[in-house]
């Protein structure tokens, strides 16, 4: 199929294989500064071999709003995703944004509508997940999976994880992979887990306070290494032209211990046992987020670009927009310049971009593959991160749109059996009261 203007022949994929990684919260500020140590040296080698700049959000910065731009090229008005909650028209009742609720369509539409194939693994507001040419799995599949209601799984849960995943096929092959890591490192003493090295002394005392913020942390790193085993064999199932995986950990992290990293921000009290205990865990957590992204791009070979790129900063402290009081919470903490980074073939090398918003990655995505960008895009296409041979070889094309105009209505969200626990963590994050 091919959506074109008059002369315009958009089948058939000639472009490159596309891989982007996602990581939420990433921010340059403490990137710069530990690839110049050496502690993040795969994200180092991106930035130097690629071309990278800061990636503009979008206020005020709520992650499920800034992710969607990303992958439609629009702003929250035109997708129509604005938070991580929506209630219903009807009943009014709360639960998590569905991704029935997009008015738009996101990249995996776009591409699978024009003879591309597409991976999408965990991106925010994708639940139930979407039928693609290729696959994708649902942000909350995760969760789903390792609900604590589990064990006594019934039809209606059954039914409730096929709804998680497309096509139903990807469940058997990454459920038990993803239940089975996530489960063995969320409950892994720390002083025997990776995570040990991100831990100070006093995390082996007997404290009941260090004892629940260790198992915090061992929950957010077991999401994303079990993300990285789906990741793992779903690349070896399926071949697909562009994969997108996203990963929550370091955001989650940067929430919940950034007050022990800068305590001179935080009135709260914070006792001398966990300051000692977690002071080293974001920059710990940069690392390994950063081994993370390197056994990702194992998987792929040296013809593939990669994407790497977040929906927001973070600084803990005083001084940026939408901040109230002493003591930054939720969004709060997030602040607007992201990273983005290109690396692979067609790349310019260590080149720079300036001026990005999170509303180009879209539109560049689309020249990269050798798609037409949509005129109704907010975004443009970053240029300056191609080489010039690129564009020379793939000139850019236009077509007005991408939507086909009959595609959506005003929906309620889909409510899933986890909703409850998601709020529960959105609470705990501040994200809600
Ligand atoms: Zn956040």
């Amino acid at each position: 199929m091919a959506l074109t203007e008059a002369g315009d022949d958009v089948t058939g994929g000639d472009g490159p294989r596309v891989l982007i990684v996602a990581v939420d919260g990433l921010d340059w500020g403490r990137l710069d500064r530990l690839i110049a140590e050496g502690r993040v040296p795969t994200i180092g080698r991106l930035r130097d071999e690629g071309a990278s700049g800061l990636l503009r959000s979008i206020y005020p910065f709520r992650s499920p709003s800034v992710w969607t731009s990303i992958a439609t090229g629009k702003t929250e008005e035109q997708h129509g995703v604005h938070d991580f909650l929506a209630p219903g028209r009807e009943d009014r009742v709360v639960v998590p944004t569905s991704s029935n609720m997009r008015r738009v369509k996101a990249f995996w539409q776009i591409l699978s509508e024009n003879d591309r194939s597409v991976g999408v693994i965990s991106w925010l507001v994708t639940w139930p997940a979407e039928t693609v040419s290729g696959y994708m799995v649902s942000w909350n599949l995760l969760r789903l999976l390792t609900h604590d209601g589990r064990s006594d799984i019934d039809d209606d849960m059954v039914q409730r994880l096929a709804q998680a995943v497309y096509p139903p096929s990807v469940l058997e092959e990454i459920g038990e992979v993803a239940t089975t890591t996530f489960r063995g490192l969320a409950s892994a003493d720390p002083a025997s887990s990776d995570l040990g090295s991100c831990l100070g002394t006093a995390a082996f005392l007997d404290d009941p306070e260090v004892e629940s913020l260790i198992t915090g942390l061992a929950r957010n790193y077991a999401g994303d290494v079990a993300t990285l085993d789906m990741v793992r064999r779903l690349s070896s199932a399926h071949e697909v032209d562009v994969t997108a995986v996203y990963f929550r950990g370091l955001d989650l992290n940067c929430h919940t211990y950034w007050r022990f990293m800068e305590p001179e921000s935080y009135q709260a009290g914070v006792s001398p046992e966990a300051l000692e205990t977690f002071a080293p865990v974001i920059e710990c957590y940069y690392a390994k987020i950063d081994s993370i992204v390197g056994e990702v791009l194992k998987l792929w070979d040296d013809d593939t670009v990669v994407v790497l790129c977040s929906d927001h900063g973070f600084a803990g402290h005083r001084g940026y927009a939408g901040f109230e009081g002493d003591v930054a919470m939720g969004t709060d903490m997030h602040r607007e310049d992201g990273v983005i980074i290109f690396s692979g073939p067609g790349i310019a090398v260590n080149g720079r971009i300036d001026g990005a918003s999170v509303l180009d990655v879209t539109p560049t995505l689309l020249a990269l593959v050798g798609l037409p960008v949509a005129r109704d895009m907010e975004g443009r296409v970053l240029t300056q991160a191609f080489d010039p041979s690129l564009l020379a070889e793939r000139p850019i094309r236009q077509i007005d749109t991408y939507e086909t105009g009959d595609g959506w209505t005003e929906q309620d969200p889909i409510p899933s059996p986890v909703d409850e626990e998601i709020i529960e963590t959105l609470r705990s994050l501040g994200y809600i009261k």
